[in-house]
């Protein structure tokens, strides 16, 4: 099997140009041709020597996740749903706002924590993606939004990558940590520290790790103010409670001091939302260890899917709930849904997870209508089958 140069970090190219007898240079070079531009064909590599590309070209590949369906909202919102191989498929989504462009990654097919609340959560878990799988979903979404988009010449259109997709990120540490790398990395991506966010429902250990590693933005689902409905909710509190939590958000500002932790509460009608829980949860983020928390929170209208049982909070309690924590001095904020028409709205990632009967039969329906809309490098790499 050729190496999936789509699966390495600059480091990790490094090594493998290495072990080819190739300098370190040549890595910097091939990385940008990827990932900056976009190059999936050893052959565009015009400055690289012939003999590398014919050594690459035995070797090595640029592949990526074979795309079943893409969605465009009226609002301009994006879906792609990728296969992932035995009847699993995963979504990216792309959020274009006035003054930044924002991708939604899916880390795993399904997810093991299984929140009450979470579309993804009831499918239950099929697998961690591995490093290329989540690249990917990046390095297809802004090369074909360049050419959706008539962006002129190598101008970027994501500028923030959010880890809220499908599973939970910090239960495929290994894979995630070299991706974040390429997003962060000058010759890749070159995005931001604080534009990248990991979101976590809360796997301490990881969080540590994180710090250490890579301290990018991290937003943690807290979704509850204290144990008793956060262990209802949110299952891996059993393991990780909401002090530990707390804890491990502190550490992590160690690495990142000028930085915030974005708590994600998700609002449930008659569950989280009452004026007691909002009392509860200024009492923690501000009391928390005697200093608090440095915070800022973000209040989600739930998406409700029939087999959660669960409603949306009507828009005035979520109004009633932001005010108590503006007031005493939490910054806070109410998000606003993107692309409900198209079932891209946080939580409602499902990608038919383990629905392996629909995921064929959706593959053979759309993958001839795809290939009229995707950039043609995609498309001729689609009718290989590859
Ligand atoms: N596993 C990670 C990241 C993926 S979920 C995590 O849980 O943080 C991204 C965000 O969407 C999380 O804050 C999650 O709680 C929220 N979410 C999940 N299901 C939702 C739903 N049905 N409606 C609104 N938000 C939801
Ligand atoms: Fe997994 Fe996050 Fe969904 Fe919980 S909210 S089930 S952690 S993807």
């Amino acid at each position: 099997m050729t190496a999936n140069l789509l699966d390495f970090d600059l480091e990790g190219l490094a090594a493998y140009c290495a072990s080819l007898g190739e300098k370190r240079f040549r890595a910097t070079q091939l990385f940008r041709w990827i990932h900056q531009k976009g190059a999936r064909d050893f052959g565009q590599m015009t400055d690289l020597a012939k003999s590398l590309r014919d050594k690459l070209q035995g070797n090595a590949r640029i592949e990526g996740l074979p795309l079943i369906s893409q969605h465009e909202s009226a609002d301009g919102t994006v879906k792609w749903l990728f296969d992932v191989g035995d009847g699993n498929a995963i979504e990216a989504v792309f959020i274009p706002e006035d003054d930044r462009g924002t991708l939604c990654v899916s880390s795993q097919a399904g997810c093991a924590v299984g929140c009450r609340f979470c579309s993804t959560g009831h499918q239950g878990f099929s697998r961690n993606l591995t490093t290329g799988e989540i690249v990917a979903q990046l390095w297809f979404a802004e090369h074909f939004l360049r050419v959706h988009l008539k962006r002129p010449d190598g101008e970027r259109v994501i500028s923030n990558v959010v880890m809220m997709g499908m599973g939970e990120p910090l239960q495929n540490y290994s894979a995630l940590a070299p991706a974040l790398r390429v997003m962060l990395d000058d010759h890749g991506y070159g995005l931001s520290r604080r534009r990248v966010t990991v979101s976590t429902s809360g796997v301490v250990p990881m969080m540590d790790r994180l710090g250490l590693d890579v301290p990018v933005a991290l937003a943690v689902s807290l979704h509850a103010p204290n144990d008793a409905l956060r262990d209802n909710l949110v299952p891996l509190n059993k393991k990780y409670p909401i002090a530990e939590l707390l804890d491990a958000c502190n550490r992590y500002l160690e690495h990142a001091p000028r930085d915030f932790i974005t708590f994600e509460y998700c609002m449930l009608d008659g569950v989280n939302d009452q004026p007691e829980h909002a009392q509860q949860l200024i009492a923690l983020v501000r009391g928390h260890g005697g200093r608090g928390v440095s915070c800022k929170l973000n209040l989600i209208p739930f998406n409700p899917f029939p087999a959660s049982g669960l409603l949306r909070s009507p828009q005035q309690r979520v109004q009633a709930f932001a005010k108590m924590l503006s007031d005493a001095g939490i910054v806070t904020t109410v998000r606003k849904t993107r692309g409900d028409d198209i079932d891209a709205a946080c939580g409602q990632l499902a990608g038919d997870v383990k629905d392996r009967t629909r995921v064929t039969q959706r593959i053979a329906q759309q993958r001839t209508v795809m290939l009229k809309q995707v950039p043609a490098q995609v498309a001729s790499k689609e009718a290989r089958g590859t």
